[in-house]
């Protein structure tokens, strides 16, 4: 079923720059540390894929939180990494320790 009409909610952030984003092309300058933990494989990429590991060898937060593989979104629109004026690091998994 689709409507078209009304409210004006057609997505989440189809319209908003997203509040982070990754950096695959510093991974090699981090040493391609794990990021991504595949429970069915128990293998573990970087952030660009390049390199796996054998089970869970991700680094907590490499990618998020203020890591050096994510920059945040400021206020003029442009990304930069998580710093003490850009707030964007406290968004993202704050549930999580
Ligand atoms: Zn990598
Ligand atoms: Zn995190």
């Amino acid at each position: 079923m689709t409507w078209t009409g009304g409210l004006g909610i057609v997505g989440h952030g189809v319209s908003q720059p997203s509040p982070s984003r990754t950096r695959p092309d510093l991974c090699a300058e981090q040493g391609h540390p794990g990021c991504v933990y595949n429970t069915a494989l128990d293998r573990t990429w970087c952030l660009c894929g390049q390199v796996q590991y054998d089970g869970d060898q991700a680094v907590p937060h490499i990618s998020c939180c203020g890591g050096p593989l994510v920059e945040y979104l400021n206020p003029d629109g442009t990304y930069s990494p998580a710093s003490s004026t850009n707030p964007g690091r406290y968004f993202l998994h704050l549930d999580r320790s």
